[in-house]
């Protein structure tokens, strides 16, 4: 018996989980695999309360061993350094990574780290057996750097982790990326990549990480890409000849809100931002410890 990801690490979460299953006719202690699609709190922190009541396995990529082996408040702090001169070049203000290291230190509790005998590395193209089908394992970066999806590629349907969702905008999420092949992360340069793999699959369902199952995902695609690009314009609008930060542009796009607040979209902002970097129509230069950008 297999999970795909398993929730938040919290109380409520197990006892949806154990309902789940029990309506099923099986019990926690039955789970032989864990897989988790990325590290996020939301997909594994209930994982290590599940290798207590069994014997599972644990399988991921390999990108996100770094955070799925080390509990989060200490993995911030081993890696303080880089993430104050990551914050920095984004000209953040300080109440800001503040703000950012109080969420850590709440939620650390609620996502534990595995051990490292309890896991095994998950490859791109890996085949996973089960007694009636079989899933691929696509690595898909983006979300995170080693996000993956599990896809039947005969009856055409995947579990697509948070690359793909019904009711909101996948986010490349802003990371650093120790243990990946980029110096720095291009979130949203990866994610379009990602998003025109997983459409040349022509999956006919989707087994999302949030929110119900849904088929159509091309239109779901292609209405992403029409976005993506209008907001690719409009920042490219706002970058003009004169050099601004990350948190400029931002305040700029999302004008009127507090710093708190428009913390939730400086990953689209950057990600665009190094998308039209990619593309070689705005230019990037790190002066004084921060990243300024203007258009070619
Ligand atoms: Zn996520
Ligand atoms: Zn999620």
């Amino acid at each position: 018996m297999t999970l795909i990801d398993v929730g938040s690490g919290s109380e409520e979460s197990l006892e949806i989980l154990e309902t789940g299953l029990g309506d099923l006719g099986y019990s926690i202690k039955e789970v032989e695999r864990i897989i988790i699609t990325h590290a996020h709190l939301d997909h594994y922190g209930l994982g290590t309360t599940v290798t207590d009541f069994s014997s599972a396995k644990v399988y991921f990529h390999p990108y996100e061993k770094d955070r799925l082996l080390c509990r989060m408040d200490k993995y911030w702090k081993q890696n303080q350094n880089k993430i104050c001169v990551f914050f920095d070049e984004l000209d953040l203000p300080e109440e800001v990574l503040k703000h950012f290291q109080s969420l850590v230190a709440q939620y650390c509790d609620q996502a534990l780290p595995f051990e490292a005998r309890q896991v095994r590395d998950l490859s791109h193209r890996q085949k996973i057996p089960f007694d009636r089908f079989t899933l691929e394992v696509i690595h898909l970066p983006g979300h995170s750097p080693g996000h993956i999806a599990l896809c039947d590629t005969k009856k055409r349907f995947i579990f697509s982790g948070d690359l793909l969702l019904i009711k909101s905008l996948p986010s490349p999420v802003i990371d650093l990326d120790w243990g990946s092949p980029w110096v720095q992360y291009k979130g949203m340069v990866a994610q379009l990549d990602s998003l025109k793999k997983l459409e040349a699959l022509k999956v006919k369902q989707v087994f999302p990480g949030h929110w119900e199952p849904f088929d159509q995902a091309g239109y779901f695609i292609s209405q992403y890409f029409k976005g993506a690009v209008k907001f690719q314009k409009e920042i490219l609008s706002l970058v003009g000849r004169e050099e601004k930060t990350i948190y400029e542009l931002t305040r700029e796009t999302y004008g009127g809100m507090s710093d708190m607040a428009m913390f939730n979209y400086l990953p689209e902002v950057f990600g665009t931002v190094s998308v039209l970097v990619s593309q070689g129509k705005v230019l990037s230069e790190v002066r004084g410890g921060k990243a300024f950008y203007r258009a070619v």
